[in-house]
């Protein structure tokens, strides 16, 4: 499939279309939450590019690098009228009744409906590059068929890409090996190809996984040897000078990649040990808990530090 540009709507707390209670609102640098009743969710796709925004601003870009579901049921507000089919209710602030469905029924107290959904993680903290200078407007002239209603929307792919370029070229080997096209156009590569990009995308700056190879040749977490399926993984996603320097690095096996993305594990930074989140733990993992990571370099505590408070403060909620 053809390689798309999307802008992904940070939804923040005070929202009225904001849900849940997840505390994820703040982690827009690094993944993104949706699920199936939001529209677009079926065409978005690992490889696309996101610009991410809030109302009022466009954040940042990146390249998604992988995609997580999981089945999850939601609560959802629905007109209190039993036969309404209303879209959309909204409270108000100083009129009484309070709720009001697109249909004109006003009510005190919405009607709760639990419904079984899929729930998807969009990860992008890999490529994730802040953007200042682009106001939504501009984002919107970009936006073929905008909607300020919807949360993702479909950009103008060239325009994003442009935003993108700006990337280091030896972050992403991927545009080194597009610098060739004036414009990259992933319709003509065979799908071997985006295979290919999607493995080296995803197995890290080539440089860097090297230099965490040439370290200790196994995966930190489970031991397993395998080079073809270690990945370099990022302790701190937040592009600084240290940002590929191995003390912000671990190898890990593919799957152990996705669960640190995902904050489902962390390292106890005082001894280096290995915490799980209840998911993995009830999930075949649970052998490496507590255990010592195998690594021979030294990372960065004040790193670990982040991710660990970032892991427990999720694990709370
Ligand atoms: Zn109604």
């Amino acid at each position: 499939m053809a390689q798309q540009a999307w802008s992904f709507k940070a939804i923040e707390q005070d929202d009225l279309r904001y849900w849940g209670n997840d505390g994820y609102h703040d982690n827009s640098s690094v993944f993104y939450r949706y699920d199936s009743f939001v529209a677009n969710h079926k065409n978005v796709k690992e490889g696309d590019i996101v610009i991410v925004t809030n109302r009022d601003s466009v954040l940042g870009v990146s390249i998604i690098d992988i995609i997580a579901t999981q089945s999850t049921i939601k609560k959802r507000n629905k007109c209190s009228h039993l036969d309404c089919n209303a879209k959309k209710i909204l409270p108000r602030k100083t009129i009484k009744p309070e709720w009001r469905c697109d249909n004109g029924h006003q009510f005190d107290v919405p009607r709760v409906l639990f419904e079984p959904a899929v729930e998807f993680i969009a990860n992008y903290g890999e490529y994730y590059k802040e953007i200042t200078d682009i106001s939504i407007s501009q984002l919107i002239t970009e936006t073929p068929r905008y909607n300020g209603q919807m949360s993702i929307q479909e950009v103008n792919l060239q325009w994003a890409i442009e935003l993108l370029g700006s990337i280091p070229a030896d972050v992403l080997d991927l545009k080194a090996e597009e610098a060739d096209n004036d414009i990259p156009n992933l319709m003509t590569d065979d799908l071997r190809k985006i295979v290919e990009r999607q493995i080296k995308q995803r197995r890290g700056q080539q440089k860097f996984r090297d230099k965490l190879l040439k370290s200790n040749p196994i995966c930190a977490v489970t031991g397993c040897e395998l080079v073809d399926i270690l990945e370099a993984a990022h302790i701190d996603a937040y592009r600084n000078d240290s940002h590929n320097h191995i003390s912000n690095g671990l190898l890990l096996r593919s799957d152990i990649h996705t669960l640190f993305d995902l904050h489902l594990f962390a390292i106890e930074p005082e001894t280096n040990s290995i915490r799980l989140s209840t998911g993995p733990l009830q999930h075949g993992y649970q052998q490496f808990e507590g255990a010592n990571l195998k690594i021979k370099h030294k990372i960065s505590h004040s790193v670990l530090l982040e991710r660990w408070k970032k892991f427990n403060s999720l694990k709370e909620k």
